[in-house]
């Protein structure tokens, strides 16, 4: 069975936009700011989708554009600045970043309370306290979602993450550690990779090669989650997994596109309108 996650949005969607309702009501607009220094044609892509995402649920967007070739401290100083804009609740620094910059070098400028996209090392310091306060990176947490959606049961259930990155595969670890899931993370140097997979209840591919995971990969009934977006030579994406390949054996996999990907744009809205409910929250008198 593939996973519908252009459905699995929709109805996030629905919910969310009752939020931004009652937000709207008390005269508050929730604001994402978005710190762009490329211009890599994806990630304009990328951006565009989200001015619409957020348009269609009452949420703004804000662009602010630096050259392409800004130094580290100027991107500090912009993601700093739209975190302490009090019109703002969330801010992202869009990747890819200058020649010879990497997120980790200017995440730290962005306040972990509008940290939609769990950038700081601070949010992912708090996840992995299980600090309620911490924003989770939305790709990982719409891994989460999609689980969550499913009904999949995690409690004592054995769960592979194959991939360590800070921005996917090590929170999606902290969150399934959290659901009670009992977890193994692979990586580029895990011995006999497509045995340890086969363990798994649940297996989230967060690699960034195109269909490495077959059925060879997948024990029969396991859930199955592809977060790759590996862009194809003839303009198209393709996930890490094989999924024609791999759905006849799992009880579910999620397509790439219409997977993970929707579902990660809807949680980035989530969090920005729960960090606009938080700041209402704190400004109450009394
Ligand atoms: P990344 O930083 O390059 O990390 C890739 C991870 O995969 C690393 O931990 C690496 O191991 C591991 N790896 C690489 N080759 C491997 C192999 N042959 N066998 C086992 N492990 C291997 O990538 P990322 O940022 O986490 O992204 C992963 C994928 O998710 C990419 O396709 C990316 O485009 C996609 N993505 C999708 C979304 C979405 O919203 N759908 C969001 C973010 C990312 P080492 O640590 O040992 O190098």
């Amino acid at each position: 069975m593939l996973i519908d996650g252009k459905k699995i949005a929709a109805e996030l969607g629905a919910e969310l936009s009752g939020r931004v309702a009652a937000l709207t009501a008390t005269g508050v607009t929730p604001t994402l700011a978005i710190v762009v220094a490329t211009d890599d044609e994806g990630t304009a892509w990328y951006v565009r989708s989200l001015v619409r995402a957020g348009t269609a649920l009452g949420i703004e967007v804000r662009r602010t554009e630096l050259a392409t070739d800004a130094g580290r401290e100027e991107i500090r100083a912009a993601l700093a600045a739209a975190s302490t804009d009090p019109a703002v609740h969330g801010v992202i620094c869009q990747t890819p970043l200058p020649a010879g910059l990497r997120l980790d070098d200017v995440a730290d400028a962005i306040d972990p309370e509008v940290d939609v996209d769990g950038a700081n090392p601070i949010s992912l310091g708090r996840l992995a306290s299980g600090s309620p306060t911490a924003f989770a990176p939305a790709t990982a947490a719409a891994v989460l979602a999609i689980l969550r959606h499913q009904e999949v049961p995690l409690r004592g259930q054995r769960a592979v993450v194959i991939g360590r990155s800070t921005v996917v595969g090590k929170p999606a670890a902290l969150l399934l550690l959290d659901q009670h899931a009992t977890v193994t993370v692979c990586h580029s140097r895990t011995v006999d990779l497509p045995a340890v997979a086969r363990e798994a209840d649940v297996l989230v591919a967060a690699v960034g090669r195109p269909r490495l995971v077959t059925n060879d990969y997948v024990k029969p009934g396991a859930v199955v989650i592809d977060v790759g977006t590996n862009p194809t030579p003839e303009g198209g994406l393709v996930g890490d997994v094989d999924t024609a390949g791999v759905e006849p054996v799992a009880a579910a996999v999620t397509p790439v596109p219409g997977g993970v990907g929707p579902v990660t744009t809807m949680l980035l809205m989530a969090h920005v309108v729960t960090a606009a409910e938080r700041r209402g929250e704190t400004d109450q008198p009394g």
